[in-house]
């Protein structure tokens, strides 16, 4: 304190230790520009438009997505919220129908459920990973449950070959929600290849992304089926498209809506799919190297990328656990505040457990059946967490276009930690 007593923090008023940008995410470039133009003069936009000879991207996409994961199908989708609803509902799950969803995620995987009528069991969270645990998953199974929304949380990959186990043992299918795992391999494969199906965002924050979009991805050719028309007023692709006729044929097999990702979309998706891998790498280089760095300050440590396998994790957001300790026990949101401050990138605690999340809130929706009995059933507040309310109180998280750029960007990172470990004593007042 003596030889730096004008040295404050930045959310105090002090210099901040960065003020250079960050790399710039979304990313596009001039093949993204042409495809995109490429849809603009095509004539045609979106899947129910005229056939006009030319494959649409939103099928290439499909295929190439699919083909990146060696599974044999693959549907576009507006965002993946949609994704959820139409796995959901490919699974046949619906009123009163149980799904365990893990007590960390975002939002979306409980409201999806409670969309199709169904009953979100939250489940407590693995202390390592943040991901749905394996024993509090098993003690939640009823004779209800009717499907695992499995979540590969900011950038670790939940315990799979347990849960496949358990989904074998109780003849439970498991979704896989890959929104924040896109490209991680587990055990030589990449996740979304092992659920019965598999759901993705392409929602701006995420690795891959247009902006908005989703994706469900499955091996199995009758739940591709009912996703197809989920999500296309119960249409699907003729094999035998006529030029200047709609592409679609009338089947009706199940009660679908409108939730077709756009060729505008699509098109990004094509091209940006193919940056991913090199993407991905980046980000790993650069967390493997804060990973070292941070083991020499102590105190502070990365989640761990899976409880078991050998795995590529993937870095959606960077994930980490403080020992409050080292920061004088300062409140862990008042840490990610400085720490924003000094580096200028979000900086945030992970997301609050869905039994006390403002952003789930079953109640307000008026769709829902109003006895009491269901109304019990949903209340969040009814599940205690305790390991996700304890993880929200020491584990920071940050965007991953941090991870994208050089090696001085994560000394800059690296640099805010250790003044705010310095002075955290300013914000103790
Ligand atoms: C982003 C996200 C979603 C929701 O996707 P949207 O595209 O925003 O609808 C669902 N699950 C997880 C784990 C996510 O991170």
């Amino acid at each position: 304190m003596s030889t730096n007593s004008l040295e404050k923090l930045a959310c105090l008023g002090g210099g901040a230790v960065r003020s250079a940008s960050w790399p710039s995410w979304p990313r596009a470039d001039k093949n993204t520009e042409k495809l995109l133009l490429d849809v603009l003069y095509s004539g045609r936009w979106a899947i129910s438009g005229m056939y006009n000879g030319t494959p649409l991207f939103e099928r290439r996409f499909s295929e190439a997505f699919a083909e990146y994961h060696s599974v044999l199908y693959c549907t576009p989708v507006v965002n993946g919220s949609a994704a959820i609803t139409i796995a959901l509902e490919a699974l046949e799950i619906g009123y009163g129908d149980e799904v365990l969803v893990p007590g960390i995620t975002w939002v979306a995987c409980a409201s999806a459920v409670l969309r199709v009528g169904g009953i979100p069991v939250l489940v407590d969270v693995d202390p390592d990973t943040l991901c749905m645990s394996v024993d509090a998953a098993r003690s939640s199974i009823t004779s209800k449950t009717k499907a695992i929304l499995l979540v590969h949380l900011y950038c670790s990959i939940a315990d799979i070959d347990s849960f496949l186990s358990i989904s074998r043992e109780f003849n439970i299918p498991i979704i896989e929600d890959c929104s924040q795992a896109h490209g991680a391999v587990f055990n030589e494969r990449r996740v979304g290849s092992f659920g019965r199906i598999a759901v993705f965002s392409m929602q701006d924050g995420k690795v891959l992304t247009s902006g908005e979009g989703g994706a469900a991805i499955t091996n199995d050719v009758l739940l591709y089926e009912r996703m197809q028309q989920l999500r296309s007023d119960g249409r699907r692709y003729r094999s035998d498209p006529i030029v200047n006729q709609i592409e679609l044929e009338e089947i009706g097999m199940v009660q679908g809506r409108n939730l077709c990702m756009s060729e505008f979309h699509a098109a990004i998706l094509c091209d940006r799919l193919m940056h991913l891998d090199e993407e991905n790498a980046v980000r790993n280089k650069n967390a493997t190297y804060l990973n070292q760095s941070f083991n020499e300050i102590g105190g502070i440590k990365q989640i761990k990328f899976a409880t078991k396998g050998f795995t590529v994790n993937t870095y959606y957001q960077y994930c980490g656990e403080v020992d409050t300790a080292i920061f004088e026990n300062v409140n862990i949101k008042r840490i990610c505040q400085a720490l924003t401050s000094e580096l200028g990138i979000l900086f945030e605690p992970v997301d609050s457990p869905l039994n006390n999340n403002i952003l789930y809130n079953p109640f307000l929706s008026k769709r829902l059946p109003l006895e009491e009995g269901f109304r019990s059933l949903v209340d969040p507040r009814k599940y205690k967490l305790n390991t996700a309310v304890k993880a929200a109180e020491n584990h920071f998280t940050f965007p991953h276009r941090a991870l994208l750029g050089s090696k001085s960007d994560i000394d800059s990172i690296v640099d805010a930690f250790l003044k705010v470990k310095r002075l955290s004593y300013q914000l103790l007042s």
